[in-house]
């Protein structure tokens, strides 16, 4: 008789073998080790879960490693502050809940992981899931680097239903995706089990300690250019508050008008506010998803709305990121997209700006001007406005290549949730129609959906968001003169 699958085990379509490892030489296996990278999370996190229970399975013992890349898609201060702030909770957490130790590691993760599974003579190594080209090569640098013995498996403890599970190609569209996952949902969309500290101690290599004042003060001067938020509290905790807290949580207090005022960027506070947690992996989509679904009864309309965004089309984002390399240039576009696009590469445009002008954010529309600004100075800007933003610099630069570079760019360097598969999706559905139809033909544009100053005029009230983003500008410059002030007063008494 099979005996019955053991609480702490991981779905196996969840799992996939990047490598094969030979036996060890000596028939005894060594340590597993878990490279945290796109999920740094404690709670809820399959690939943590796997990773541990393969270790006890072998009676083995365990770590878990974190790679800080010297340089990695441009990120500054404002996220490298967050995602350090949040490892440092983690890897206290870590260590005085579950006895794991946790090492850090700076520079290429192609050199410094082979290196230590070397030294500690690992032979599983579990990491969890990233579409981007980045992470990707870099895995596949890693399978060639580690010695035969060892074995590495992906774990997706990012998506609900993994990736490719979901689908094995790629999709069309938010409809072609979303009967694929709903069909699987009752299999994948389940609660975690709690994780049981590891039977073996590790004593293979001396623990580290790590100087995180030193490390965060580092990333913050070299990525000064793009400073910290104050709004947004980074770690494990602070995601959980966002969700469910009492005081301003998601689904405690804010819930109901989900679906009613999620596009009106003069109702921020209408959106869950959950991004920069998701993409740093601070918290699990999966628990987003089972808390939301318990408010199903009292808020049908909101949950269902949230459960789209949240799972079909974050889901969406990684299935395109994957299966489309080109998935960040206009050749990443369907065929009809980009052959509008270049049948009016060449049309009049009625302004054209440099990235300077846009990145000043001065251009002749206000609207467009406090929607840079709000994710400039902000870190965050809201959902709606996002596709007003990018459609924008479609129109006003010389061409959609040089848009969609402009669009990403930005992005990815100002937004706390940016470097992101939705990111990328985002700016590709904007200006390269991404996920969506052809439209009504016109100028610039082509058939790639239109939307104007005077679209958003009829949905909101354009003034008082112009209005919300100058305050918010002037609170966080107000701040910065007298952070600089006082900078001045203390060399001064010093
Ligand atoms: C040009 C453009 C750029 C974008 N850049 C990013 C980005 O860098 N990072 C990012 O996470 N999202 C991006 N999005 C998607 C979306 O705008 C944000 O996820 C959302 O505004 C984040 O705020 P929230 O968590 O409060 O949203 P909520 O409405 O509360 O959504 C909850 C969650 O659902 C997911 N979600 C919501 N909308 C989308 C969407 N359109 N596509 C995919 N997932 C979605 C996100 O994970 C989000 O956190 C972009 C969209 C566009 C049009």
């Amino acid at each position: 008789m099979a005996s019955a699958p053991s609480p702490m085990s991981v779905h196996f379509d969840r799992i996939r073998t990047l490598k094969e490892g030979s036996p060890h030489y000596d028939g005894k296996p060594g340590p597993v080790v878990y490279w945290m990278f796109r999920d740094q999370r404690l709670r809820d996190n399959w690939a943590l879960i796997h990773a541990v229970h393969q270790a006890n399975k072998a009676n083995v013992p365990f770590a878990v490693v974190f790679n800080l890349f010297d340089q990695f898609l441009g990120a500054k201060a404002r996220h490298l502050g967050f995602m350090l702030r949040g490892l440092r909770q983690l890897s206290l957490q870590i260590r005085n809940n579950l006895q794991i130790p946790f090492f850090l590691f700076q520079g290429e993760a192609e050199e410094t992981l082979p290196k230590f599974l070397r030294e500690c003579g690992a032979s599983l190594l579990v990491t969890d899931f990233s579409p981007l080209r980045e992470v990707r090569r870099c895995k596949e640098e890693i399978c060639k680097r580690v010695s035969n013995s060892v074995t590495i498996h992906e774990v997706d403890a990012h998506n609900i239903v993994p990736l490719w599970v979901a689908s094995d190609k790629l999709e069309y569209s938010a409809r072609t995706l979303r009967g694929k996952i709903n069909k699987r949902l009752s299999e994948y969309l389940i609660d975690f089990p709690s994780i049981e500290p590891p039977t073996r101690k590790w004593v293979i290599t001396e623990e580290q300690c790590i100087d995180w004042d030193v490390l965060i003060a580092d990333v913050l001067s070299q990525g000064a250019e793009v400073p910290e938020l104050n709004w947004c509290e980074p770690g494990e905790t602070a995601a959980m508050e966002v969700l469910m807290g009492s005081q301003n949580g998601f689904l405690t207090k804010r819930l109901k008008n989900y679906s009613i005022d999620r596009n009106n960027p003069c109702k921020p506070t209408a959106l869950s506010g959950l991004s920069p947690y998701l993409h740093f992996g601070q918290i699990s989509a999966q628990r987003c998803a089972l808390e939301a679904r318990k408010l199903r009864t009292s808020h049908p309309q909101a949950v269902d709305t949230f459960l789209e965004e949240l799972i079909v089309r974050r889901e969406l984002a990684d299935n395109f990121c994957f299966y489309q390399p080109h998935y960040d240039s206009l050749q990443g576009a369907w065929e009809w997209a980009r052959k509008t696009l270049m049948d009016h590469a060449n049309d009049k445009r009625e302004h054209i700006y440099s990235r300077e002008q846009l990145e000043k954010a001065k251009t002749a529309d206000p609207l467009w001007n406090a929607s840079q600004l709000e994710m400039v100075y902000y870190g965050k800007m809201h959902g709606f406005m996002r596709m007003y933003w990018a459609k924008k610099i479609l129109e006003w630069t010389r061409g959609p290549e040089e848009a969609l570079e402009i669009a990403i760019y930005f992005n990815d360097k100002y937004q706390i949730d940016g470097r992101d598969p939705s990111g990328y999706v985002g700016c590709m559905w904007s200006i390269c129609g991404v996920h969506d139809q052809g439209w009504r033909e016109r100028p610039v544009f082509g058939k790639i959906r239109y939307m104007n100053y005077a679209g958003c005029k009829r949905k909101f009230d354009v003034d008082r968001y112009i209005a919300y983003v100058n305050k918010l500008v002037g609170e966080v410059r107000k701040r910065k003169a007298e952070n600089l002030l006082s900078e001045k007063d203390k060399v001064l008494r010093f």
